[in-house]
Order: structure tokens, then C-alpha cells, then sequence
């Protein structure tokens, strides 16, 4: 996948196959939104030798939830300090370690400090606050930025979809709930956690409209 810089100083690192999107954010300390699946290791490394970074450059990785292709690839990162919510931390990946086994691969993350709703992470230029989003996994978190207008939306919605509630811990009608409480904040930007992204206010207002209409 090229380099992409969907909004300035925000760029996808992406696979294509079944790793999530990543997003490196440079700021006055690094940060990645997920790193994604074992798979995606290579593209992080050339997509950061592309931006004349190296990998100790990042500083934070912030997780969406705890799903293996959102978290893998933190396995590079041995200096990042990693946040997640405590849920999934705790219960996802601690306590059900084969539930985000994949194959041979059975890297876990340590992380090292858990998020909580209504948090704001300033990592200038980008103040983050944690939006806490039930329904793709009971910890699911989004990240907003109100003067961007940005939303990192992990596993919750995606272009014309939504996550699935299916695996453990997923509820229908929390993730409805959580679309719910999204579609009421002001998106320029959707960077959802996987497929692509959402420009535009007219463009995000739709794709909210286009959810509700066909999932609930
Ligand atoms: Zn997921």
C-alpha cells in the first residue's frame, strides 16, 4: 500500500489483508492508533524509513480494543509505553489468552496504562479524548479530536458498516448505543480501523444516516 497523509500529520499504514488500519500520528511525541496484525511488521518499518523515523521515535501506541490485528505488531515497538481500556486488557487479552492466539503467534501486549471515558491525551498538535463505545468488545474506545474533527473509530463503524458483535464480549444493542452517541459529534474525519477512510462533513453525516438506516 502507498504512503498515504489523509489529513496533515495523519498517516495510514495499511496491508491489505487482515491486519487493521494503523495510524501514525506525528505530533511532539509519535503515536500509533493500533499497529495491527504480526503481518503488518514490514509495512511499519518501511513506512517509517519513509518518513525518516525510526521505530524507538514512537512513543505511544493507543489501542482501540483487544483484538490480535489491532495489537500485534506492537511487538517492534519495544520502547512505546501502550494504552488500552482496562476491559479488554484485562479480559480479552490477560485472562482468555487463546481467544487472541493467531496460529503461532501468540504475542500479547503488555500494557501499560488503561483509558478511561472522557480522557483528553494532548499530544500536540492532537488532543485526543477517549470516548468509551461498547458493542464490537465491552472495552472498545474511540478517539476524537474536536478541533480536527477527527475520529479514529476502531471496530465500532466503518464506511457503510459496523463492527461485528459477535466474538466475546460484543453486544448488538450496545454497539447501536455507541453509534448513537458517535453520530452526535461533528466528523470531518472518520479513520476507521478497517477499509477506507470517510472525508468530509457532508460525507460523514451520510455515512452515519447510511448505518442507521440499514443496521438498526
Ligand atoms: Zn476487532
Amino acid at each position: 500500500m502507498p504512503l498515504l497523509n489523509p489529513a496533515q500529520n495523519v498517516f495510514l499504514i495499511s496491508t491489505s489483508d487482515l491486519s487493521c488500519n494503523s495510524f501514525l500520528l506525528k505530533a511532539k511525541q509519535n503515536l500509533l492508533i493500533d499497529s495491527g496484525s504480526s503481518t503488518a511488521t514490514e509495512e511499519h518499518i518501511s513506512t517509517l524509513k519513509k518518513l525518516n523515523l525510526e521505530l524507538s521515535d514512537i512513543s505511544v501506541i493507543l489501542h482501540t480494543h483487544g483484538h490480535y490485528d489491532h495489537f500485534q505488531a506492537d511487538k517492534i515497538y519495544s520502547k512505546a509505553e501502550t494504552f488500552m481500556s482496562e476491559f479488554d486488557s484485562k479480559h480479552l487479552i490477560e485472562e482468555n489468552p487463546e481467544f487472541t492466539r493467531i496460529r503461532e503467534d501468540s504475542f500479547h501486549p503488555k500494557i501499560h496504562s488503561f483509558l478511561k471515558e472522557n480522557q483528553v491525551l494532548e499530544f500536540l498538535p492532537f488532543k485526543l479524548k477517549v470516548i468509551s463505545t461498547p458493542g464490537h468488545t465491552k472495552g472498545s474506545l474511540c478517539f476524537y479530536e474536536p478541533d480536527k474533527k477527527m475520529l479514529f473509530s476502531g471496530d465500532t463503524i466503518f464506511f457503510h458498516t459496523i463492527g461485528r458483535t459477535d466474538l466475546m464480549s460484543g453486544s448488538f444493542s450496545d454497539l447501536k448505543n455507541s453509534v448513537q452517541k458517535l453520530s452526535e459529534l461533528d466528523v470531518e474525519h472518520l479513520f476507521p480501523g478497517h477499509g477506507k477512510i470517510v472525508s468530509g462533513k457532508k460525507e460523514n453525516r451520510e455515512n452515519f444516516e447510511y448505518i442507521k438506516k440499514h443496521f438498526f
